[in-house]
């Protein structure tokens, strides 16, 4: 199992700022019986059905990860530090951005015209 990953890996020279569940670079045979240890390996946020995302938002504010306007505040590693990176910009203006932990370098935000995303 763990070759597998490894080869999974190798093969599509991972980078930390992809997201594995919208990378479709992925065929499914490959992360076929893999999901799993790749959800564990990159602490991929699963999204279950017991588990909302409005619970999940109120579970941030309440660790104080997120304010209320949903920006993100802290990471989970503690670190308050973050780096955010331009993703589209239209007139000279950044109209999309990527928030992500100095320290660990983990996705924690994503920002969209004026709004942050849950
Ligand atoms: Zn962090």
């Amino acid at each position: 199992m763990k070759q597998k990953l490894i080869d999974v890996f190798n093969k599509y020279k991972w980078s930390p700022t992809e997201t594995w569940l919208t990378c479709d670079i992925i065929s499914e045979k490959d992360f076929d019986g893999i999901a799993e240890d790749l959800v564990k390996l990159f602490a991929i946020p699963v999204v279950s059905g017991s588990y909302s995302i409005e619970d999940e938002l109120k579970d941030k504010i309440n660790k104080s990860l997120i304010d209320e306007k949903l920006e993100p505040i802290k990471c989970e590693c503690g670190s308050t530090n973050f780096n955010d990176q331009t993703r589209d910009m239209l007139n000279y203006e950044v109209v999309e951005k990527d928030r992500y932990c100095d320290k660990c370098g983990k996705l924690v935000g994503y920002w969209s015209y004026g709004s942050w995303l849950p």
